[in-house]
């Protein structure tokens, strides 16, 4: 493992603290790498302020055919970037290559394809004599940081939309889990014109606040927390910094009483504990109708016991650790908070695993009610609430009470319920009889404090550009 940072086209080693890096499901330490210092983040704005001269003037043709190129790299190289993440991450290895690799390969090859195809309004003579045109032009230079869950996924969600759309890109994979973004380093210095992709090491407060508040960055882009989220537009405000919000949810899953409950069952099942539940769509607050609530919560019960945790190799593996102590201990108190009340049952799950590493059982709380805070804050672990509701509007009315809104889902038989109620829920999106279903053709990204911007299709890459008038007098 090389863990070089990129900068200017040089792959360089950090000039600041050094920062370990853990394997989650031993809790031992894989490797120590070297933050960035101020001069270092100085140098990266820098050299992609300078490449940004020509590569805005590149064609999309040309963007196109580098994006093709580091797909083509990221997949052939699959088995090397999954072991990474999955160390790094503690995912089952399978996962990562099965199921991150091909996306992420996919999400390149979409925007490869996106940039030559962006179309807007007509250009014509809105006054006699003038003729108008709208452009939509590169932003600029971006700062793309980027959260521990998914990590090579989501520096594609952040690269490939701002390169095709003709931006310079600095970006700081998370402190947690930085090992497949340093090592998209060494191919992203092979494909691109030096300067063009910057990648840095270190911390939220040592690299992460120096650079998306720096005066050379134009855009910030972040996928994080709703604290960080604040902090970067506060500190964007001063040079009026466009930015663009991915940040935290909390996904109601409504459940009538004409659901198929075996397909609820198994879609719970799966979406609720996917990446041990570290996924800001994760279907982890469950609203059911009161006529089938024994059902579902036994069914449930069940199923979810039965979920095989384990290290990323291990056979029949379909959930790891969390990815920190931190976490972890987040996760453990929040349960033990929820199981102090008295209307709570935890029937599943509920406590640490024993063994080493950072491994918590799959947990269903039954019983919770809306205002717990097991229903209104975020997990981010492998723990669902289970809520009863009596009718339609119930439903609807506690599943948009929450400050986030970024993803649902409704599941029901009748068509004119799930249009009507997927009309009305306030989450950037909804989905009907499944959960987590994500295609680089459609966009993700939030309501309310869930943030703002859409990540993946041409409402992405949209997102990455300016809309420009060009008015010329005959
Ligand atoms: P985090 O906010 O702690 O960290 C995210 C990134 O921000 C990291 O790279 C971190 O180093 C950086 N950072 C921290 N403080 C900073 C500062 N002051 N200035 C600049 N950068 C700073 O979040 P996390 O714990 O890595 O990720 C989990 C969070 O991300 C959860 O809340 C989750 O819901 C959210 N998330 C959202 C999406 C989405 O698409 N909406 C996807 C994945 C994760």
């Amino acid at each position: 493992m090389l863990n070089k940072m990129l900068i200017n086209g040089e792959l360089v080693s950090g000039t600041g603290a050094l920062m370990d890096v853990y394997n989650p499901a031993t809790g031992e330490v894989l490797c120590q790498i070297a933050e960035a210092s101020a001069e270092q983040v100085d140098a990266a704005v820098a050299a992609a302020n300078s490449a940004f001269e020509s590569w805005s003037q590149t064609t999309p043709s040309a963007r196109s055919t580098l994006l093709l190129k580091l797909a083509d790299t990221i997949e052939s190289m699959g088995e090397e970037f999954a072991r990474l993440e999955s160390n790094d991450v503690g995912k089952p290895y399978s996962a990562a290559l099965n199921d991150e690799i091909p996306a992420i390969a996919d999400v390149f090859r979409f925007f490869a394809g996106a940039c030559r195809c962006m179309n807007g309004s007509a250009a014509a003579e809105y006054l006699p004599g003038f003729t108008s045109m709208i452009r939509r032009d590169p932003v600029g230079v971006v700062a793309s940081i980027a959260p521990w869950n998914y990590p090579l996924m989501m520096a594609a969600w952040k690269l490939a939309p701002a390169l095709a759309a003709g931006n310079c890109v600095v970006i700081k994979p998370s402190e947690i889990t930085p090992l497949t973004t340093l090592k998209m380093s060494e191919v992203l210095q092979d494909i691109f014109p030096a300067g063009v992709v910057n990648v840095l090491f270190g911390g939220g407060i040592n690299v992460g606040a120096p650079l998306t508040s720096h005066k050379g960055v134009s855009m910030v882009s972040l996928t994080g927390s709703i604290p960080t989220g604040q902090k970067i537009v506060e500190s964007g405000a001063a040079s009026m910094k466009r930015t663009h919000m991915e940040l935290g949810g909390k996904a109601p899953v409504l459940v009538f009483d004409d659901a198929d409950l075996d397909e609820v069952v198994d879609g719970l099942r799966a979406f609720g504990f996917y990446n041990a539940g570290q996924d800001c769509t994760a279907a982890c607050r469950i609203y059911v109708q009161k006529s089938v609530y024994p059902q579902l919560v036994e069914k449930l019960t069940a199923a979810v016991a039965t979920i095989k945790i384990g290290s990323q190799d291990e056979e029949g593996v379909e959930m790891g650790p969390l990815v920190s102590a931190a976490q972890l201990e987040k996760v453990a108190s929040m349960v033990d908070n929820a199981r102090a009340l008295p209307h709570i049952s935890i029937t599943t799950g509920g406590k640490k695993a024993d063994r080493a590493g950072y491994f918590y059982e799959p947990t269903v709380i039954a019983g919770a009610l809306q205002d717990d805070d097991i229903v209104r804050k975020e997990v981010f672990g492998p723990v669902v609430s289970i809520t009863e509701f009596d009718t339609e509007a119930d439903a609807l009315r506690m599943a948009n009470d929450s400050d986030y809104g970024l993803a649902s889902s409704v599941w029901t038989s009748d068509t004119g319920r799930a249009a009507r109620i997927s009309a009305r829920l306030q989450y950037g999106c909804t989905w009907v009889n499944t959960h987590f279903m994500l295609t680089s053709e459609m966009p993700h990204g939030g309501m309310k404090m869930s943030g703002y911007g859409k990540d993946m299709s041409m409402y992405g890459l949209e997102d990455y550009t300016t809309i420009r008038h060009v008015m010329i007098k005959h």
